[in-house]
């Protein structure tokens, strides 16, 4: 039953890569917030995202519930298959935009898409260059997620690993949505290095943990096993931290944590890394 040797679950999930965030573009918020209005009046009243510290601390993204469970069909990658690897993703994007459409409605916070852009080059964006050690990254000046397609991803890909990638990014462009990205770039402003890293660090983890509030709701679909999860999770732990220089998106143990807790869970609730002791983001 889809039990596969350690060795092998090891390579097949050590294309985890998350990514880089450079959110630099503060102050424009959305031109959301149609207020007053006629017809039927809906469930929550849609209103602004919160600004300021309050974005991330007390977002009524966190009292949403769980996320739903959506029919999320995406197929399969081909091995060395650049075009199944695009239409996987593209699948898993348009997952991501039904079950956040749903969650942001539910917090009265106004949703749209982001763009989906597959790379083979390290291009820049309105954030600057790409960033090192990255697979892909958001930038929310364009709201453009950058997808890289590299021989590595092709090589032994697994499914749910790229849907949590692919999802990750997606959180980025809810943390925007949700006015945590706005926040984020206004406090990392002149702050001190650790300071800033400390934030991109909850940022980062917050990241994984919406990611796999998703995945849960996702993964009879994807046929993601908990066997599977679990060496995901794993790998996590000895390698999450792996590629990046300094410690901006946590130690492999606290994404795993945060991984863990949004799959288990299910919902934006359990993904408030801002409020959590300094050890659990560390
Ligand atoms: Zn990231």
């Amino acid at each position: 039953m889809n039990h596969r040797p350690p060795g092998q679950l090891r390579s097949l999930t050590s294309v985890l890569i998350t990514s880089l965030t450079l959110a630099l573009a503060a102050g424009t918020g959305t031109a959301g917030a149609a207020t007053g209005g006629s017809g039927a009046a809906p469930a929550v009243q849609q209103q602004a995202p919160p600004r300021g510290k309050a974005a991330a601390t007390a977002n009524p993204l966190y009292r949403t519930g769980t996320m739903p469970t959506v029919t999320c069909s995406a197929g399969t990658i081909r091995q060395g298959s650049a075009a199944s690897y695009r239409a996987f993703m593209t699948r898993i994007n348009s997952c991501l935009g039904r079950a956040w459409k749903t969650q942001l409605k539910k917090a009265g916070l106004p949703f749209s898409t982001p763009k989906l852009r597959f790379v083979t080059s390290a291009v820049s964006s309105p954030c600057g260059k790409w960033p090192a050690g990255a697979g892909g990254y958001y930038c929310s000046g364009n709201r453009t997620m950058y997808i890289a397609v590299t021989r590595r991803n092709l090589k032994n890909p697994y499914g749910p690993n790229h849907a949590q990638f692919m999802a990750h990014e997606y959180a980025h462009h809810v943390q925007y949505l949700m006015g945590v990205m706005p926040y984020y770039a206004q406090a990392t402003w002149r702050a001190r290095p650790s300071a800033k890293l400390a934030l991109s660090r909850r940022l980062e983890l917050q990241a994984d943990c919406l990611a796999s509030a998703f995945l849960r709701g996702a993964a009879q679909d994807l046929e993601l096993t908990p066997e599977h999860w679990n060496a995901m999770l794993e790998w996590t732990e000895e390698n999450g931290h792996k590629a990046w220089p300094k410690n901006d998106h946590g130690k492999g143990t606290s994404q795993a944590y945060w991984m863990r807790r949004g799959f288990s869970k299910g919902s934006p609730a359990a993904c408030n890394t801002f409020t959590a002791p300094s050890r659990l983001v560390s």
